[in-house]
């Protein structure tokens, strides 16, 4: 099974979980169908090193996303082991060059529609919806936001992979529905600060933002 034919089969799954768990409950018959809650790759599973400090835990919930690109090599390497080494690549490159504790975004989405966690905590908080970690993506938003970071580099007319669009949104949907983010509140990177950060992501917004409101 090729990695495009096992994400789809993932998705699917998680989409009929979601379907049956909406059934059971009295009254939700017709209500829209749950939001998927997608597999991410814990720090854990994809063997980050340790933090070489402190991560602050904000005892609040985070108001809006921030989006990314991480502007590494566009890969057609789609499998889940590329996933991790891209994880590798960013977390080397924030500690050892840019001097930060870890991985300075919460959440990476692979160009084969791998998701994995960046900063350690990020997954944890998530799961409980009430708080979130400090994160290092965006000047002025890290008390606020949660970063996610697309494998790859948009800024020179590539386009991202159906895959990775597709896990974007549900990854998204999901982090606006933990955290009660209106869909409204996605934005890119260069919302915030002179940069070409997120790309083509950027143009794509108004699609992202309608997509992620779809599912919710
Ligand atoms: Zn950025």
């Amino acid at each position: 099974m090729n990695a495009e034919n096992a994400l789809r089969r993932r998705l699917l799954l998680a989409a009929t979980a979601g379907l049956v768990a909406g059934t059971a409950l009295p009254g939700t018959a017709h209500a829209r169908a749950a939001v998927i809650e997608p597999d991410i790759d814990s720090t854990a599973t994809w063997g980050a090193r340790a933090p070489k400090g402190t991560i602050a835990t904000l005892q609040y919930r985070p108001s809006r996303i921030v989006i990314h690109h991480t502007v590494s090599a566009n890969t057609s390497d789609f499998s889940r082991a590329q996933a991790h080494n891209h994880a590798h690549w960013v977390q080397n490159l924030h500690m050892d060059k840019n001097g930060w504790v870890d991985t300075g975004y919460h959440f990476l989405v692979s160009r084969g529609g791998w998701l994995t966690e960046g900063r350690h905590g990020s997954l944890r908080t998530l799961t409980g919806g009430t708080t979130f970690v400090q994160g290092s993506h965006t000047s002025g938003q890290n008390n606020a936001a949660i970063g996610i970071a697309n494998e790859g580099a948009y800024h020179d007319g590539a386009t991202p992979p159906g895959a990775q669009w597709d896990v974007l949104v549900v990854l998204c949907a999901y982090v606006c529905s933990k955290y009660r983010i209106p869909a409204t509140q996605i934005y890119g990177h260069k919302d915030y600060g002179d940069t070409l950060c997120p790309g083509v992501f950027h143009d794509m917004l108004p699609r992202l933002r309608q997509e992620v409101a779809a599912r919710m």
